[in-house]
């Protein structure tokens, strides 16, 4: 099921924050590194003659003694490890012959403040990353947001004009939700919000995806499904929630139902218009005693 789930949004934030702290601490080393070289003479640090610098400096410390379970997925992240060290193999040599009291030559300094400056900048590339990611998940339930929804159903559309295949796409509104609030708090719901997420990622297949379209209404987009195939998929998840007793108050269960609207993309139908289709196909749902899946037609 591909949904944001994956991704926890305040452990990539307390990232974002750790990564402004390595900058800092790399033009901190940058101005030492500096001093011994230009200005004071001063002897350079021993640690960063050292042929492990790279793990002992605060970055790589970080980097390398710190768990990133949800980093490792991005390019960014990994790729970082290789400039980083060959940023500290340059400086070593520059400080070396520092040390050794040799003229530095303008080239090795160069390639030095070069590869200072690219590893900051991928300092920045993987900060931008990380942004992107929090940018397309819906904090509070983890499925994608609004504006992932956008570009993930063109690219649907896309493929379906080109190739001609069907992609179904459905509207899940629960029921009376708000009377789930109204008894137990809209804490409670909230807590209902994101367990029908992951209700929905476990019941659904690993290539569809599920949005959060707005309050209690869901947009799931399900590629290479005709709308008739879709239907006992979502049936089976129309089950799985009603059958789920979401989150206790007081000794009382919480359960909760909802209505699914399906409607099916086309060469000659825009995604506007398939949304109202499957719209339609949720309200024929609602009027006819909700908990169900209505299938739209003409
Ligand atoms: P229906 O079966 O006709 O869909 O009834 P309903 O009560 O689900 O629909 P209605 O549109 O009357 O109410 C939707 C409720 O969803 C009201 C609103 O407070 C609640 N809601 C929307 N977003 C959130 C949210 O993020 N958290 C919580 N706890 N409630 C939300
Ligand atoms: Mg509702
Ligand atoms: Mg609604």
């Amino acid at each position: 099921m591909i949904s944001a789930t994956g991704y926890n949004s305040s452990d990539l934030l307390k990232v974002l924050d750790e990564l402004d702290q390595g900058i800092v601490s790399h033009t901190k080393w940058l101005k030492g590194l500096h001093r011994s070289l230009i200005c004071c003479h001063e002897e350079p640090n021993e640690e960063d003659i050292k042929s492990d610098a790279h793990y002992t400096c605060q970055f790589g410390k970080w980097y390398y003694e710190e768990d990133h379970p949800e980093l490792d997925k991005l390019k960014a992240f990994v790729e970082i490890a290789a400039q980083h060290k060959k940023m500290h193999d340059l400086a070593r040599q520059v400080l070396l012959k520092e040390l050794k009291k040799e003229s530095i030559n303008i080239d090795d300094y160069d390639a030095f403040m070069d590869q200072a400056i690219n590893f900051k900048l991928d300092v920045r590339r993987l900060q931008r990353q990380i942004i992107e990611e929090v940018c397309v998940i819906d904090h509070l339930t983890g499925a994608w947001n609004r504006h992932s929804m956008t570009l993930r159903l063109t690219q649907e559309h896309e493929r379906v004009v080109r190739n001609g295949n069907c992609s179904s796409i459905c509207m899940l509104d629960l029921d009376h939700f708000k009377e789930v609030n109204d008894q137990f708090g809209h804490i409670c719901g909230d807590r209902v919000l994101k367990r029908l997420v992951d209700i929905c990622t476990t019941n659904l297949r690993s290539y569809d995806s599920i949005f959060r379209y707005g309050g209690e209404e869901f947009l799931i987009c399900l590629p290479d499904t005709e709308a008739v195939d879709a239907f006992p998929l979502l049936e089976r998840l129309r089950q799985a929630i009603e059958t789920e007793s979401f989150c206790h108050k007081d000794g009382e269960r919480v359960s909760i139902t909802a209505s699914f609207g399906i409607s099916h993309m086309s060469r000659d139908k825009s995604i506007d218009e398939v949304i109202i289709e499957a719209d339609q196909a949720l309200m024929l749902a609602k009027n006819e005693g909700r908990n169900c899946v209505r299938l739209w037609s003409v």
